[in-house]
C-alpha cells in the first residue's frame, strides 16, 4: 500500500513539474511571437519588411520552428519565430548569404529573387552563362545568384564555357577580356590561366568586390568553394584581410595581374570583334565575360575637386583614421554606419546629407546618429549639398547656415549606386523583372 501511495505522489510531482515547464515553454514561445511580431509591425513601417533582392521564403507545412535559421543569420532580426514558425522581419535587409537555407533541418527555406509586388530586374542568361548577345557571357551575382561561393562557381563554369565555345568565335587579340574583379571574376581569371586563354581583367575599383566596400569585419561562407589553381577553400568565418589575401596570394602566384582603376565605360561589336572602351584605353577581344555584380558603379556629386585622391567612395579600414578632419556625405545606412565608425576613433565629423530628415534608416543607425548629435561627437548639415571640395577645406551650401567652409582632410560620399542596367541595355542585353522566382531550393 504504502508503495503504492509514493508511485501516485511520484507520478504526482513528474506530472506537476511537466505542466510547470510546459507553462513555461509555452509563455516563453508567447513572449517570443509577441516581440518577433512587434518587429515586423516596425519593419513594415520602416519599409524593411517587403525585401528587394535574394530573401528566404518560409514552407509553412514543413517548418518546424527549430530556429536554426535566426541562429544561422548573420545579419541581425531578418527571421524570427511566430508561433513556432520562422518568418521574415527585416526582410529587405537580407544579403544573400544563404546561410538560413543551409541551416533549416527540415530543408523548409528556398531562396527567392523579388516578390510578386515588387520585381528584380535581371538580365537574360542561358544556362551556359551566355546572355541573348553572342560572345557576351555574365556570371556572378549579376545574373540573379548572390554569395561568394556561387560567384567564384559560377566565374569558373563561365569560363569553361567561354573556352569549349571559343572556336564559334571571331579571333581577336584577346579569347576574353573579364569586366569585374569580385569573386566572380577572380575565378573566372584563374581558369582562363588555367585553360591558356589569351585575357585581361578589368576592374573599376581594387580587387575583391563588393564584400570590401562595407565598412564591417567579418565574412561568412556557409559552405567550402573550390577555387580554380588552388583547391578547396575551407573558411566558415572569415575576415575581409583574410579572403583578400588568399585572393592576392593565388592570383600572384599564377602571374595573374589585374587591371585596377580601369572602369569599362561601353562594349561595342564591329567586324564580330568586340571593342571593349575603358576609362583607359579601347581593347578588341573575341569574347567578353561580365562578372560586374549587382551593386553598380558608386554614384559621383559632379562637383570640383571631386577628383582629389582624399576623396572615397567608400570605407575600408576606420580604426586606421584618427584625428581627421572628415566629412561623409549620405543620409542612407552605409553612410551613417561610417560616420558613426569614424567618429569612434576621435575624428571630428561632419555628415552633410541633402534630406530633411533620415527616413529608411535602420532604426538602430537612427538611433545611433541621434544620440551622435546629442552628444556632438557628430555634426549634422540636413538639407545641405557638397559644392567644392578644396585641398583642405570643403565648401558646403546648406538651408539653415547659407554657403560654409569647413576644414577638411577626408571626404567619404555614399550617395548610391548607377546601377548596371543602362550599361547592359547598350550591350544590346535583354533584362527582364523577376517577380518572386526561386533560384534555390532543396
Ligand atoms: C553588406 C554585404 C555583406 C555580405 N556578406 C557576405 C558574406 O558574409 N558571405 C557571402 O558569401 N556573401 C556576402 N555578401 C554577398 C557577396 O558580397 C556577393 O554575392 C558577391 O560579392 C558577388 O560576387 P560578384 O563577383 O558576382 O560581384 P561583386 O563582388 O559585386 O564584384 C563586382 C566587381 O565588378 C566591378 N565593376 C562593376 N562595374 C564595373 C565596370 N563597369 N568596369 C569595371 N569593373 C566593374 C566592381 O567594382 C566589383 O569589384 C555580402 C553582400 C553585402 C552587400
Amino acid at each position: 500500500m504504502e508503495v503504492i501511495i509514493e508511485n501516485v505522489a511520484a507520478y504526482f510531482i513528474v506530472g506537476i513539474l511537466t505542466i510547470i515547464i510546459l507553462i513555461y515553454y509555452l509563455k516563453s514561445k508567447k513572449k517570443q511571437s509577441i516581440s518577433t511580431e512587434a518587429k515586423i509591425q516596425k519593419a513594415v513601417e520602416y519599409g524593411f519588411h517587403e525585401p528587394v533582392s535574394l530573401h528566404p521564403v518560409i514552407n509553412y507545412d514543413i517548418c518546424i520552428g527549430s530556429g536554426a535559421c535566426i541562429t544561422a543569420c548573420p545579419e541581425n532580426d531578418i527571421l524570427g519565430l511566430v508561433n513556432g514558425k520562422a518568418k521574415t522581419i527585416n526582410a529587405s535587409h537580407c544579403v544573400g548569404h544563404g546561410a538560413c537555407f543551409h541551416a533549416c533541418p527540415v530543408q523548409a527555406i528556398s531562396l527567392v529573387m523579388g516578390t510578386e509586388k515588387r520585381g528584380v530586374e535581371l538580365p537574360h542568361v542561358s544556362r551556359d552563362y551566355e546572355t541573348n548577345v553572342p560572345g557576351v557571357f555574365i556570371a556572378g551575382e549579376l545574373g540573379g545568384m548572390g554569395l561568394i561561393k556561387n560567384a567564384v562557381e559560377q566565374g569558373k563554369l563561365a569560363m569553361e564555357n567561354i573556352t569549349g565555345k571559343l572556336k564559334n568565335f571571331s579571333k581577336s587579340k584577346l579569347d576574353v577580356i573579364i569586366v569585374g574583379a569580385g569573386p566572380a571574376g577572380i575565378s573566372a581569371s584563374l581558369t582562363a590561366k588555367k585553360n591558356n586563354l589569351k585575357f585581361i581583367t578589368l576592374e573599376q575599383d581594387t580587387l575583391g568586390g563588393t564584400v570590401f566596400a562595407f565598412p564591417r569585419a567579418k565574412i561568412v561562407m556557409t559552405s567550402p568553394m573550390e577555387l580554380p589553381l588552388h583547391g578547396r577553400v575551407k573558411l566558415t568565418e572569415t575576415s575581409k584581410t583574410e579572403l583578400l589575401n588568399l585572393w592576392n596570394e593565388v592570383l600572384n602566384k599564377n602571374n595573374i595581374k589585374i587591371n585596377e582603376s580601369e572602369k569599362v565605360l561601353e562594349i561595342n561589336k564591329n567586324d564580330k570583334i568586340f571593342q571593349v572602351v575603358t576609362s583607359k584605353q579601347t581593347y578588341e577581344t573575341s569574347t567578353v565575360l561580365l562578372t560586374i555584380g549587382r551593386r553598380g558603379s558608386p554614384r559621383k556629386l559632379d562637383v570640383p575637386g571631386e577628383e582629389k585622391e582624399k576623396v572615397a567612395y567608400r570605407l575600408l579600414e576606420p580604426e586606421l583614421i584618427h584625428d581627421s578632419n572628415i566629412l561623409v556625405v549620405g543620409g542612407g545606412d552605409s553612410a551613417i554606419e561610417s560616420a558613426l565608425l569614424l567618429a569612434e576613433e576621435k575624428n571630428n565629423l561632419t555628415l552633410s546629407y541633402r534630406g530633411e530628415s533620415f527616413s529608411r534608416l535602420k532604426p538602430k543607425n537612427l538611433e545611433k546618429i541621434n544620440s551622435a548629435v546629442s552628444s556632438k561627437s557628430i555634426t549634422v548639415m540636413l538639407n545641405s549639398n557638397v559644392k567644392e571640395i578644396l585641398d583642405n577645406a570643403v565648401i558646403i551650401e546648406s538651408k539653415k547656415e547659407g554657403t560654409t567652409s569647413i576644414e577638411n582632410d577626408l571626404v567619404y560620399i555614399f550617395a548610391g549606386g548607377e546601377l548596371p542596367n543602362k550599361f547592359l541595355e547598350k550591350i544590346g542585353i535583354r533584362i527582364t523583372k523577376k517577380f518572386g522566382e526561386t533560384i534555390l531550393k532543396h
